[in-house]
């Protein structure tokens, strides 16, 4: 059976119900780990996924540090537990993949300027996923970083959207993911919409692309209203004394 053949989609909705521009719930916590400089928690629907920011702090071995900035190094990890198929342990392809794109995402906003020849570590670690973990671990980073008080010049927000059954959708689950016919996650610098990360899984005619780019912008753009807001009440729950 042909991929756009398997019914995704029945009488105008997706298989959790949900419309073709709606996100999955999404909930966000700030400052979960007490040994983390800085941290975030993110529930994005079946997704549970931890960020922890290490550093600014000495870079070993001497002959990677940069005497004009900070480097920045993103460690994504898929928990073998995570998954319904168990994954074998440590790196692989797409783990290191990710982790590089996610590196440089961050690296964009982030200002290395001001720690030279140190390292600012991020863990992402996914305890549970159910597709788009990548932009959920960027998201959770960036609230991390803004946690641990890194200089930023803005956070990055991300969010994806692809095709399922032929229609256009926002944020695909695990489902629509494996068996739709595209994912596009896309990450931006929301106040200028400046891209810093942009895949493609799949086939897209360019009408197709510029309205699942659109959609996904608008995603990461709600997202990034949802990071300010945890950043704001976890503020404020320091200076209540809450
Ligand atoms: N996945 C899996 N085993 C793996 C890698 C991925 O079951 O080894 C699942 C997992 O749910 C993941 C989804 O496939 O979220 C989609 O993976 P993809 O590589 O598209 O990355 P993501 O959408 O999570 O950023």
């Amino acid at each position: 059976m042909a991929k756009e053949d398997i019914e995704l989609i029945k009488n105008g909705k997706r298989l959790d119900g949900r419309k073709f521009d709606e996100l999955r719930e999404i909930k966000i916590e700030v400052g979960v780990l007490s040994r983390a400089m800085g941290s975030a928690y993110i529930e994005w629907g079946k997704n549970k996924v931890i960020a922890a920011v290490y550093g600014p702090r000495e870079l070993h071995p001497k002959y990677l540090r940069d005497p004009r900035r900070a480097h920045l190094r993103c460690i994504y990890n898929l928990a073998p537990f995570s998954v319904e198929d168990r994954k074998r342990p440590g790196p692989d392809r797409r783990s290191v993949e990710i982790s590089k794109v996610s590196s440089d995402a961050l690296s964009s906003v982030v200002m290395l300027e001001k720690y030279p020849n140190t390292v600012i570590d991020i863990f992402i670690e996914i305890l549970q996923a159910d597709a788009g973990t990548r932009c959920a671990g960027l998201n959770a980073a960036s609230v991390a970083l803004a946690d641990a008080g890194i200089p930023m010049r803005d956070i990055v927000s991300s969010c994806a959207a692809g095709k399922v059954n032929g229609e256009i959708v926002l944020d695909l689950m695990k489902e629509e993911d494996n068996l739709g016919e595209c994912d596009l996650p896309v990450a931006i610098i929301p106040r200028k919409k400046e891209v810093v990360l942009l895949q493609m899984d799949g086939k897209l005619t360019r009408e197709e692309f510029k309205k699942a780019y659109e959609l996904a912008v608008d995603g990461a753009m709600r997202v990034y209203k949802m990071q300010k807001e945890a950043l704001i009440s976890s503020v404020n729950d320091v200076i209540i004394g809450e």
